[in-house]
């Protein structure tokens, strides 16, 4: 058996149609379902429903053997316990810092919110720079808006989620993808299933584009 996990939204939209190459269909419709664990038109196969961020726990931990995750979470989650096969080359965008339009930066500490913490610690340690990081869960466009910080580190698709808050993208810290995740036991105990499944998702992003 091969467990894979998934979150709802985005990434899903996007891989259904890359595993529906390897003959994996979900047996109900992912989106309306309550169900957490869903079977697939292969008996071999069944899918995870997670939260995004949780993705790479429940890989790293073995209790799924594959999961699909983007870039920014991986980048936030860290971690030594995954491979990281294939870049599926769905739900692209960048990570970026962002602030309110033609504002100088302050004098002082900058204070930076986002949910990436651990990407922005590093980022501006990078850059040798004291900043303050404040931890957000969502909605980080409204923390300039109001006096909670002068900057913000988020993913940007078009852009049309800062320009309507007043924001403007400014410096570039990853280009984002969502990735195929293995778990590193999985990898050598299941190892032909495995690889037969990267090999033909590998094909389908390639026949894409
Ligand atoms: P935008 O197109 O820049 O206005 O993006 C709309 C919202 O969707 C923003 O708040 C982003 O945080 C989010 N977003 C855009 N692309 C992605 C992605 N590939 N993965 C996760 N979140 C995204």
């Amino acid at each position: 058996m091969l467990t894979i996990a998934l979150s709802k939204g985005r990434i899903l939209d996007d891989t259904l149609p890359l595993l529906e190459q390897a003959g994996i269909i979900p047996t109900e419709n992912i989106e309306k379902s309550r169900k957490l664990i869903i079977t697939t038109t292969r008996d071999d196969v069944r899918l995870l429903i997670v939260r995004a961020t949780d993705v790479p726990t429940y890989v790293e931990l073995g209790a799924a053997d594959l999961g699909v995750a983007g870039k920014d979470v991986l980048l936030e989650y860290g971690g030594q316990g995954l491979y990281e096969p294939l870049d599926l080359q769905i739900a692209k965008c960048k990570l970026m810092t962002a602030g309110p339009v033609d504002t100088p930066e302050p004098s002082g500490r900058l204070r930076v919110a986002t949910k990436f913490v651990n990407v922005a610690k590093r980022y501006y340690a990078e850059q040798g720079r004291q900043v303050d990081i404040i931890k957000l869960y969502g909605s980080m466009e409204l923390a300039p808006l109001v006096g909670l910080a002068d900057k913000i580190i988020d993913v940007v698709d078009t852009g049309n989620t800062l320009r309507a808050n007043g924001l403007e993208p400014q410096e570039l810290i990853a280009h984002i993808s969502s990735r195929l995740i293995v778990n590193r036991a999985s990898m050598k105990m299941k190892h032909a299933d495995i690889q037969t499944l990267i090999n033909t998702l590998s094909a389908a992003v390639d026949a894409r584009h």
